[in-house]
């Protein structure tokens, strides 16, 4: 078998060490230069109570456990979801069993990163009915 050339081998380092020296360096500074993120991106998961039917399809299908529908008045159509970011694996499949396209994927919010445990547990639905259950139903959040 033929041996490598050990002076070529040399003569293309040489060129790749010239040629890195005048080429613009492509590490991103992160985090204090911030690009953004594909618009299909999948950070955190939002939810529009707006057009929640209360169905609980999303919390069948999610395989980590990490949504809760909690029911406020389901006459009223009022429902509050406790998302638990840190047992999210960010599949999407709750965005796609929702039949009313309630839930998306943040392609802005992802920074989740946190040595506090609180942040990862976030309450989606409208300021009053959050409001309602973390006031009046401490049962349903004993964290809080
Ligand atoms: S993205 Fe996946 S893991 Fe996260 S809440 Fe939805 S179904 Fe569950
Ligand atoms: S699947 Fe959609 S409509 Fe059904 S409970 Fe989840 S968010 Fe609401």
């Amino acid at each position: 078998m033929k041996k490598p050339n050990k002076r070529l081998r040399l003569g293309t380092m040489i060129g790749d060490v010239v040629r890195s020296i005048f080429r613009r360096p492509i590490t991103q500074q992160y985090p204090f230069v911030r690009t953004e993120a594909p618009p299909r991106f999948r950070g955190k998961l939002v939810y529009d109570p707006e057009k929640c039917a209360g169905c609980m399809l999303c919390v069948k299908d999610c395989p980590s456990d990490a949504i809760e529908l909690i029911t406020i008045d389901k006459a009223a159509k009022k429902f509050v979801m406790r998302y638990h970011a840190d047992r999210c694996t960010y599949c999407a499949q709750c965005v796609i069993s929702c039949r009313f396209k309630c839930l998306s994927m943040s392609s802005e919010d992802w920074e989740l990163a946190s040595v506090h445990k609180e942040p990862f547990e976030v309450y989606y639905g409208r300021e009053e009915d959050v409001a309602f259950l973390l006031e009046k139903r401490p049962a349903e959040c004993p964290e809080e």
